[in-house]
């Protein structure tokens, strides 16, 4: 027996019972569905009639419009990270459950904090969190979860590796879940209590989502890799043009990309607000899935081709003819792979493309800082096989020129399992020998968990990354530091080059000798190794055999972990004058109201961590102030938090006013919890990104959007708002704000919401949580 088949079958991995059952259902819902419409269905539509509760009318479903209406789910898996997990936990322990009735594992990849390198970074960590590992770990092997220690991996590439499967239906509580879509599957970021509710055997409901279909033709050549596919959709959709939507992703080009190339553009198919991306399965996945110690899944898949492949007549007739795509798809993107040039995003926002040849251009426009600070590569993004192989091959091509980087290279691997098996084949060494330091098996710099007493505070610098998110403070905590997003080969080029402005395309660096020379384009680099992937030993915790004797710890004295309190129900009054604690203006992402970094260790202590309230949101008020505003009690200008404790001390509710696609950006529900805990009662928005709306609804604060955006232009800083007739709510209704300016005038604008009845009942229990405890 091979070591990949030896580590699987210690129950780390998705069982094949469960994945025939899967594939069982798909088919009897599919051919229950083509009796009520017999039209060719894309592979999304497929995993998600498949795993349509039992509940569901196939009927009405027929009859949903993308956008229109919820339907319920039965998820086949759920991951939970090691900060949005804790919360999960806690919320599921109210359910009063013996062990979670859907497969699920926990994931401790966020609060390891990148200082020094890997094993003492990881050290460190467990250390500093050990009272947070202890609780993960006990609640896991209680509750019959996998967990995952420190080192492990990051959550996402620690799924693919393990968990995902073609055709499955999983939901994570992190934003980044859909990477499991580069093998075939409906992966979807969601809160913590819509995960713990799955986790408590109840369906999972979402709504129905648009389809939009990227049809790829051609191969990827010489610089450019499958980071420019998303890096290029996110250009042209933006930062919420997939909200609400399962992206994609079909035609020969498609069927060219590796599974991990796949599972990348799955992956930052998040930075554009999608619910999520896949691809059809195909021999890229049966080959990775094999390499990975999963020939059985494999086997099975093979079998049930037509269940987990958009039906080809879809490809076919959009190949003759791009208007055929209105049958299938509300929007299509076409790209010939052999067109595309590498692309670098940033800084500040994922959507802002040009290719690598415009970069020097754009620097000299918009004065950005052309020396690069760091370069980093890696995360659970871009840290495959073959990434680290093509980045391995540029700095091979530098090592033969006697040259190193010019600034300090990061390197994240995404799992043990790739490190031990880049370490083995010898990329990490020639990453190391033009100057890499290697970080811990962690997320790092990715959320914030950075140390770099090397910047000093303000100091605006450059960063280039091949990870996915660059919204400000992101990587290191500091708005100043500005963050461009590329292929982790272009990244490595960049990094020998040491300016932003370096276009390994044309220009020249040079070798020791003093000669000058141009870069190759990277080779052609294995998707999986040959050898196969090395077996890591001592990365996992099963559940316990005996789970009534496990008992969950949990210190009473914790400035870490706070057991959660249900909040009030809704006591059936209209909201009558609130102040606004603050107006946002522009993005405000869930990162600028609870931001993580140093805050990360509180996400298990709701009532530390809302001392970080809107802590990054600027205030529309006060001429982009970020992170305070105006106390209306006192005349002072203070920290939200602080504001928002005094008026919770006086009985006094709150509300929040957002700009655009507020809330985009992670799953986190903590940007729901903290303002519910603190008081907040409505949040009115221009518009919402799709899962923090959820989570404001979730926790019982009342998602409001502007009909008329320009209303947003008549909040005035000391205005009191009424919301009223409350009691009236119906689903998608409108409902009605007075607004009293403090000059004595009145006005009414019309707002309005997109719940459904049941999460309306979830407003008036005072959460979802009260629904699930009460039953
Ligand atoms: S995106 Fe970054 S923070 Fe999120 S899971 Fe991946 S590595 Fe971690």
């Amino acid at each position: 027996m091979s070591s990949q088949n030896s580590l699987k079958l210690k129950g780390k991995t998705t069982k094949t019972d469960l994945v025939s059952k899967v594939y069982e259902k798909l088919q009897k819902n599919i051919l229950k569905f083509k009796q009520v419409s017999n039209k060719p269905l894309t592979l999304g539509e497929k995993i998600l009639i498949g795993h349509l509760d039992q509940s569901t009318d196939f009927m009405t479903f027929n009859g949903l419009t993308p956008g229109n209406g919820y339907i319920l789910l039965n998820p086949d898996r759920v991951a939970l990270q090691d900060v949005t997990g804790q919360t999960t936990i806690l919320q599921f322990m109210q359910a009063g459950i013996k062990q979670v009735l859907a497969p699920t594992t926990v994931h401790c990849d966020h609060l390891i904090q990148a200082r020094v390198g890997s094993a003492s970074d990881t050290k460190a960590a467990i250390y500093e969190n050990n009272e947070v590992y202890q609780f993960l770990e006990s609640a896991s092997r209680k509750y019959g979860i996998g967990f995952w220690k420190p080192g492990a991996g990051i959550i996402h590439q620690v799924v693919l590796e393990n968990y995902a499967f073609p055709g499955g239906l999983m939901i994570g509580t992190d934003s980044h879940t859909p990477n499991a879509g580069g093998l075939g599957m409906l992966a979807i970021g969601v809160g913590g209590l819509d995960a713990a509710e799955v986790m408590a055997g109840l369906p999972w409901e979402v709504l129905y989502p648009k389809r939009i279909g990227v049809y790829l033709t051609g191969k990827l050549n010489g610089w450019t890799s499958s980071k420019d596919i998303i890096l290029f959709v996110a250009s042209k959709l933006t930062v919420s043009g997939g909200t609400n939507a399962i992206i994609e992703y079909f035609g020969p080009g498609a069927r060219n990309v590796s599974c991990t190339g796949k599972a990348t553009i799955t992956n930052m198919g998040a930075e554009i607000g999608a619910t999520c991306s896949v691809f059809s399965y195909d021999s890229k996945m049966e080959s990775y899935l094999i390499s990975t110690g999963r020939k059985d899944l494999a086997d099975i898949a093979n079998k049930n081709k037509e269940l987990l492949t958009l039906d080809p007549i879809i490809e076919k007739e959009i190949s003759q003819n791009r208007e055929n795509a209105t049958k299938y798809f509300d929007q299509l993107i076409e790209i010939n792979l052999d067109d595309l040039e590498p692309y670098i995003v940033g800084p500040h926002t994922p959507d802002l493309a040009r290719p690598i040849s415009k970069m020097a251009e754009d620097i000299q426009k918009n004065n950005y800082l052309d020396t690069i600070s760091v370069s980093l590569i890696g995360s659970c993004t871009n840290s495959s096989y073959e990434d680290m192989s093509r980045a391995a091959d540029i700095a091979k091509q530098a090592i033969e020129k006697g040259i190193k980087t010019r600034t300090p290279l990061q390197v994240t691997p995404g799992s043990e399992m790739i490190r031990e098996t880049i370490e083995r084949d010898g990329q990490i060494q020639l990453l190391r020998d033009i100057g890499a330091n290697v970080l811990a098996n962690a997320c790092g710099p990715c959320i914030g968990q950075w140390s770099r007493p090397e910047i000093k505070k303000g100091e605006p610098n450059t960063i280039v990354t091949s990870y996915n998110r660059n919204f400000p403070g992101r990587n290191d905590g500091r708005r100043e530091t500005m963050n461009f997003i590329g292929s982790p080969e272009l990244v490595i080029a960049l990094a020998l080059g040491g300016r932003l402005s370096f276009n390994p395309l044309k220009d020249e660096l040079e070798a020791s000798d003093g000669t000058k020379f141009k870069l190759n384009p990277p080779k052609l680099a294995p998707e999986v190794p040959k050898e196969g992937f090395k077996d890591t030993v001592d990365i996992y915790v099963p559940p316990a055999t005996d789970p009534e004797s496990v008992a969950v710890v949990i210190d009473k004295n914790s400035q870490r972990l706070q057991a959660l309190e249900p909040f009030l129900e809704w006591d059936g009054n209209d909201f009558s004058k609130l102040p606004v604690l603050t107006k946002v203006m522009g993005k405000c992402t869930t990162d600028h109201i609870s931001p993580a970094g140093p805050w990360l260790m509180y996400r298990g202590h709701l009532d530390r961590l809302s001392d970080n309230l809107l802590l990054g949101a600027v205030n529309a008020f006060r001429d982009g102030e970020v992170g305070k505003g105006l106390n209306l009690l006192n005349k002072n200008i203070e920290t939200f938090s602080h504001i928002a404790r005094e008026y919770k001390q006086n009985g006094l509710k709150w509300i929040i006013i957002g700009d655009n696609n507020y809330g985009e950006g992670s799953s986190r529900e903590h940007a729901a919890m903290t303002p519910r805990y603190l008081g907040c009662a409505a949040v009115i928005a221009k518009s919402f990104a799709r899962i923090h709306e959820t989570n404001l609804k979730k926790q019982g604060i009342l998602a409001l959007t502007f009909v008329e955006s320009s209303n947003y232009e008549k909040i005035r800083e000391d205005d009191r708002i009424s919301i009223i007739n409350l009691r009236d709510l119906r689903p998608k209704g409108v409902v009605t704000a007075v607004l009293y300016h403090s000059d004595g005038t009145v006005e009414q604008i019309p707002l309005i919401h997109s719940y459904n009845d049941a999460q309306l009942k979830w407003f008036r229990a005072g959460s979802a949580l009260n629904i699930l405890r009460s039953r």
